[in-house]
């Protein structure tokens, strides 16, 4: 099972990808993760990557692509894999189709969870309305402003990526706003159908 999980922060894609984990046992890839664990590490490329990350910005594809190339090497990934923040623009995606097809691989689906912006923006307000009138600190990552940022990010450099799959007949959307255990659900049945 080779998945690609799309959708902006706030999606549930981290939860998703984690449960896939398990059911499927295979490795969940969060390219956001190992660029952390390369910054950590003070490798070549966390020391690139670090100042690009911590601006917000997309770090360059050529860094991104080598990762993930150098990761879907490792033997644990040979049974398939869940890619989580990746491909985040078109051209790591062209790339990732040429890696595939070098190795005789292909996509299992790639799965899109579909979110309402506004009704997004709206829960995190009312969780940090709720947690301020309760006397409680919002967490940093609980701020609006750097939320709605991001989903903009999102929706210009990543939608595209959508669109890509879409052409290509391979992408399937579920509903990210429904309660959990529905999106899961939803997902499982998709995946039923290979
Ligand atoms: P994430 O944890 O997926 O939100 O990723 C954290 C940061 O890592 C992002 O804001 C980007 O700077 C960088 N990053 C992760 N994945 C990618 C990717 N596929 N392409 C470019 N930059 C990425």
């Amino acid at each position: 099972m080779r998945l690609i999980l799309l959708g902006p922060t706030g999606a549930g894609k981290g939860k998703q990808s984690g449960r896939l984990k398990q059911k499927f046992d295979i490795p969940q890839l969060s390219t956001g993760d190992m660029l952390r664990a390369a910054v950590a590490a003070k490798t070549p490329v966390g020391l690139k990557a670090k100042a690009v990350m911590d601006a917000g910005a997309l770090v360059s594809d050529d860094i991104v692509i080598g990762i993930v190339a150098d990761r879907i090497d490792e033997p644990d990934a040979k049974n398939g894999f869940i890619l989580d923040g990746f491909p985040r623009t078109v051209a790591q995606a062209e790339a990732l189709q040429q890696m595939l097809q070098s190795k005789h691989m292909e996509l299992s689906a790639v799965i899109e969870l579909k979110v309402d912006e506004q009704a997004l923006l709206d829960r995190i307000q009312s969780r940090v309305d709720e947690t301020l009138k309760s006397g409680g600190t919002v967490r940093a990552d609980d701020n609006p402003d750097a939320f709605k940022t991001r989903l903009e990010a999102y929706r210009i450099q990543t939608a595209p990526v959508s669109h890509y799959y879409a052409e290509k007949g391979t992408l399937k959307t579920v509903d990210g706003m429904a309660p959990i255990d529905e999106v899961s659900h939803a997902i499982d049945q998709l995946l039923l159908a290979h």
